[in-house]
């Protein structure tokens, strides 16, 4: 499944990628729902078991769709082996139980997304699989968690909700110089924008539910990364059974086909509102990776293609006008996701990060203010019309 990276030719590549035609010679790819592979003899499947025929056994392994997909996204992200997974926390836990044992440690960057926050807190230690946190931001104290018996450096860039980068040539320089394997959750960029590998990362997970999807209509995953590493997390992954349905992957490979023009659109969009933002007296900051004002905006330009869809701003008012500025919009979705063709908004403070006290939220970067929007593909001054009407709603 080995292909040889060629970045030049994301969109061909994204497109013309396919599974093997069937007899029919259908253009678009069809759904292979079937849970196994006849053998055409006994020999054919002592060998097929035996791992000497790389031919298809039973769609828990693989499957010609989680096959289209989980190839071009080794492609896409300049990898060399990887899986396809049924979520983003199934390729989040298998990047890392899948690749470590009893006794390692984990350097882990803080902002992380709550599920693997809670893999890294709540479920490894488990195995006695235990981590240190280390700020991002800060490449020069990341040595100070390290332990004789760190094994991995796991970090997200952009961060979720803050919006703040981690350098990923310092994450890889760090992970080399500490003999530590570099996973990164390349979810927020995609691979469109960003590509770890690049830079040096071993392993990159994705949830295919955001971008990759782009239309809020599947859940689904990827780990992919250094060959020896993917080998290592074989039996890991065929056994615990984290597989890939064959209709999801078949709407994820369809989906990779618009990854660049959904990303250039959605940027596109996000970088006018962030604009716009920037002028709204009611907002305290805006935080957008490519604008001048982001304290990183150099190593945004470095190291990813284009700003994302994601904006953060702080709103004046705090936790009260944020609760009132959901109330306000009219067109813009309340929902938990991101990554969608519908521009969705969220209020940390009163909603996913409400359990926590003020000043566990303000470790975790969620101000009392903080909205995050998701920018959809809506048209430009629909999406910028509802934020800003529903901030001066909001200001009362
Ligand atoms: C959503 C998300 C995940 C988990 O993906 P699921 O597909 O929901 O399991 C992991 N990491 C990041 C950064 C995410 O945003």
């Amino acid at each position: 499944m080995k292909n040889t990276p060629d970045q030049d030719h994301f969109e061909t590549q994204a497109i013309r990628m396919q599974a093997d035609r069937s007899p029919h010679q259908e253009h678009s790819v069809p759904i292979f729902a079937t849970s196994s592979f006849v053998f055409k003899n006994a020999e054919q499947a002592r060998a097929r078991f035996a791992g000497e025929d790389e031919g298809l056994v039973y769609s828990r392994y693989a499957n010609p769709n989680t096959d289209e997909f989980i190839s071009k996204m080794i492609t896409l992200e300049e990898a060399e082996d990887g899986y396809a997974t049924a979520s983003g926390m199934a390729a989040v836990f298998c990047g890392t139980a899948g690749l470590l044992k009893s006794g390692d440690h984990i350097v882990a960057a803080r902002s992380v997304f709550g599920s693997t926050h809670q893999v890294l807190t709540e479920l490894l230690p488990r195995w006695n699989i235990q981590h240190s946190f280390v700020d991002g931001t800060k490449p020069e104290t990341w040595h100070e968690q390290l332990k004789p018996n760190s094994r991995m450096f796991f970090l997200e860039t952009p961060t979720n909700p803050g919006l703040d980068l981690v350098d990923l040539e310092a994450a890889s320089s760090f992970a080399k110089t500490n003999n530590l394997v570099l996973l990164v959750d390349n979810c927020f960029a995609t691979p469109y924008l960003q590509n770890p590998i690049r830079f040096g990362a071993d392993v990159v997970c994705h949830s295919g539910t955001k971008f990759i999807d782009g239309q809020g209509r599947v859940i689904g995953g990827a780990v992919v990364g250094r060959a020896d590493l993917m080998a290592n997390m074989r039996t890991f992954v065929r056994a615990s059974g984290p597989a890939l349905s064959p209709f999801n992957a078949w709407i994820l490979s369809k989906s990779l086909e618009t990854l660049a023009v959904r990303m250039e659109a959605h940027c596109a969009r996000a970088l006018k509102l962030a604009h716009k933002l920037e002028s709204e007296s009611q907002v305290a900051w805006v935080k957008y990776p490519h604008l001048d004002s982001h304290p990183q905006a150099k190593l945004a330009r470095r190291q990813m293609r284009l700003g994302g869809a994601l904006v953060t701003f702080e709103l004046k008012g705090g936790i009260e006008q944020g609760k009132r500025f959901l109330d306000a919009l009219t067109m813009t979705s309340l929902t938990a996701n991101l990554g969608d063709t519908r521009t969705i908004a969220t209020h940390p403070a009163s909603t996913t990060h409400s359990k926590l006290s003020e000043d566990e939220r303000l470790a975790a970067g969620v101000t009392p203010g903080l909205i995050r929007v998701s920018t959809g593909l809506e048209t430009t001054a629909d999406i910028v019309g509802d934020i800003c009407q529903a901030i001066t709603t909001s200001e009362r």
